[in-house]
């Protein structure tokens, strides 16, 4: 059985409409979108933004690099629009590896 990160056991599953949601023992909800549903909803942003399923792909991976993914909250730096590299909206960035902790 799985467990979320607080390792409470998840309890029941349901389907509907391309997603799952998900309930867990400490009466926790988690609604996720079913794999082939989220593979749909990339293939529709791709068109969207005229790229391949694989260029859309490279590009969500390439901003999640941008984010910081640091354990402890560190003190974060102000950035106005147009200041960072990382967004051209103003944002705070980590004071220990200089990504995105917030963007707006
Ligand atoms: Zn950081």
């Amino acid at each position: 059985m799985e467990t979320n990160l607080l390792g409470n056991p998840e309890i029941s599953r349901e389907s509907s409409n391309g997603w799952v949601t998900i309930t867990y023992a400490n009466g926790i909800t988690l609604h996720e979108m079913e794999e082939e549903e989220y593979k749909r909803f990339n293939q529709k942003m791709a068109e969207k933004h005229d790229m391949s399923l694989e260029e859309y792909q490279q590009l969500l991976t390439d901003e999640e690099k941008n984010w910081c993914s640091c354990e402890d909250n560190h003190q974060a730096t102000y950035h106005d629009d147009g200041e960072s590299d990382l967004s051209d909206k103003h944002c705070w960035t980590c004071n220990n590896c200089n990504l995105l902790v917030q963007v707006g």
